[in-house]
């Protein structure tokens, strides 16, 4: 029984080795095709849609405080039970978080976090680049939640990049390139 959407070659087309024809010319087709090699992590960088859900970071607001008012609702919500929140008081009175640890070893990216915060502090932005070969530094901590990348404006683009050679291994966005290209378009389509 023929599978559904296989085209069965008739005795003619047998006769004429379409079939090996039609494949030539696929191939041929790819070969005279526009590259669609990604250069990463040396030349260039994937920068994910909006929708990504990647490394957290901490909204601030125009004071430099970051948003967070330590109620522990993420850590609550939490899944993975990766969330550790230590709230002090300010000098004005305000809740703010002593500690606010994250391990990114145990996160699944859910995005549960951000759902359940009630004061648009922790986010889920577009930096993937976490893996390492060492676990301890999974352990991210307010001040790296500051300072990580946020969400950026134009997603679902190759951005041209350089990989820290010297630094910690990441492929770095250049500041004040181009736009990017949409990769998907340089796929050949049927
Ligand atoms: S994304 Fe999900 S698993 Fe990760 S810290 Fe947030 S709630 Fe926990
Ligand atoms: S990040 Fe949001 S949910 Fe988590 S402790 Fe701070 S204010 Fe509460």
């Amino acid at each position: 029984m023929a599978r559904t959407g296989v085209k069965r070659t008739g005795w003619i087309g047998r006769i004429f080795f379409a079939d090996l024809l039609a494949g030539l010319r696929l191939t041929l087709g790819y070969m005279l095709s526009k590259t669609v090699t990604h250069h990463y992590p040396d030349f260039e960088k994937w920068v994910p849609y909006q929708r990504h859900r990647g490394h957290h970071f901490m909204n601030t607001n125009e004071k430099g405080e970051v948003n967070c008012v330590a109620c522990g609702l993420c850590s609550t919500i939490c899944p993975c039970d990766c969330i550790t929140v230590i709230p002090f008081e300010t000098d004005d009175g305000d809740r703010r978080p002593k500690v606010f640890d994250i391990d990114l070893a145990r996160c699944l990216y859910c995005g549960l976090c951000e759902d359940a915060c009630p004061a648009d502090a922790i986010k889920l932005g577009q930096e993937y680049e976490v893996s390492t070969t060492d676990r301890s530094t999974l352990k991210v901590h307010l001040d790296d939640l500051i300072a990580a990348p946020r969400k950026s404006e134009t997603g679902g683009v190759v951005k041209p990049a350089k990989l820290d050679v010297a630094g910690n291994q990441h492929s770095i966005l250049q500041p004040g390139t181009s736009s990017g290209h949409d990769w998907w378009s340089r796929i050949r389509r049927q």
